[in-house]
């Protein structure tokens, strides 16, 4: 087993290019080697060109938190997964619990996003999670599960081998509540078991699983101890500079 720890910053809607660039420079030159720990941030769209600027060079791959399925035409608003390439960024965000939610993507959607973004030689970050309704009535393994099929609906084993999958349970995200370490190895291991049942078990042992929810310098090691928790997304505490650097170098 292989698998290079994978820990991803969410900015989600906060930082602008001046922002980014003071950021970038306050953590380029502390961060892991990446065959040790890889260390990401996934920038809203109109601050990759500044971060990508400012992280060339250094151990730090960009991501954006979303793109559009189509690489151009008539889509006001969207952003082309092509134009992400070339700028160089290297992942995408997609099915976040808030575009599900606030923006009404479906799983549908979320697949054609996940096949465009490897038609472009980039990576997708799936996301997928349950609400606390969902976990109350007992029916999270269920709903996550389904997320993953839809998610990977088409994908080759080698397209999901290289891919990243983040478990988030909504009720964690910006609440201050983690899931506890074993609730969250709970399901990356489900989630892991449905790759292996959809795929196979190499595609299963290569596929990097993150847990995102609250994660913090205070958690980072417990969770990054289970054996199916390979990183995490990361919103909150990846936006001041001393707490990325404390949630990448959690090896220290
Ligand atoms: P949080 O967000 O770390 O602020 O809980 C995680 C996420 O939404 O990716």
């Amino acid at each position: 087993m292989s698998r290079t720890p994978i820990i991803a910053g969410n900015w989600k809607l906060n930082m602008n290019p001046k922002e980014t660039v003071e950021f970038v420079n306050a953590v380029k030159d502390q961060l892991p080697d990446p065959s040790k720990v890889e260390s990401v941030i996934c920038a809203p769209a109109v601050d990759l060109d500044a971060l990508l600027k400012a992280a060339e060079g250094s151990n730090l791959h960009v991501g954006a938190e979303n793109c559009y399925w189509e690489n151009s035409g008539a889509f006001t608003g969207e952003t082309s997964p092509a134009v992400l390439k070339e700028m160089g960024v290297q992942y995408v965000i997609i099915g976040h619990s808030e575009r599900r939610d606030y923006f009404h993507e479906t799983d549908e959607e979320i697949n054609k996003k996940a096949k465009a973004i490897f038609a472009n030689g980039l990576t997708p970050i799936l996301c997928c999670g349950e609400s606390l309704e969902t976990r109350e009535a007992g029916k999270e393994n269920e709903w996550v599960v389904g997320q993953i099929k839809a998610g990977l609906e088409g994908l080759t084993s080698e397209q999901v081998s290289k891919m990243v999958i983040a478990y988030e349970p909504i009720w964690a995200i910006g609440t201050g509540k983690t899931a506890s370490s074993d609730q969250a190895e709970e399901m990356c291991k489900t989630i892991r078991e449905t790759v292996k049942d959809l795929y196979n078990e190499e595609t299963a042992e290569n596929v990097r699983i993150q847990y995102g929810g609250s994660v913090k310098p205070a958690n980072v090691k417990e969770l990054m101890a289970k054996p199916n928790i390979d990183g995490g997304l990361v919103g909150g505490a990846s936006l001041v500079p001393d707490s990325y650097l404390a949630l990448v170098n959690y090896q220290d």
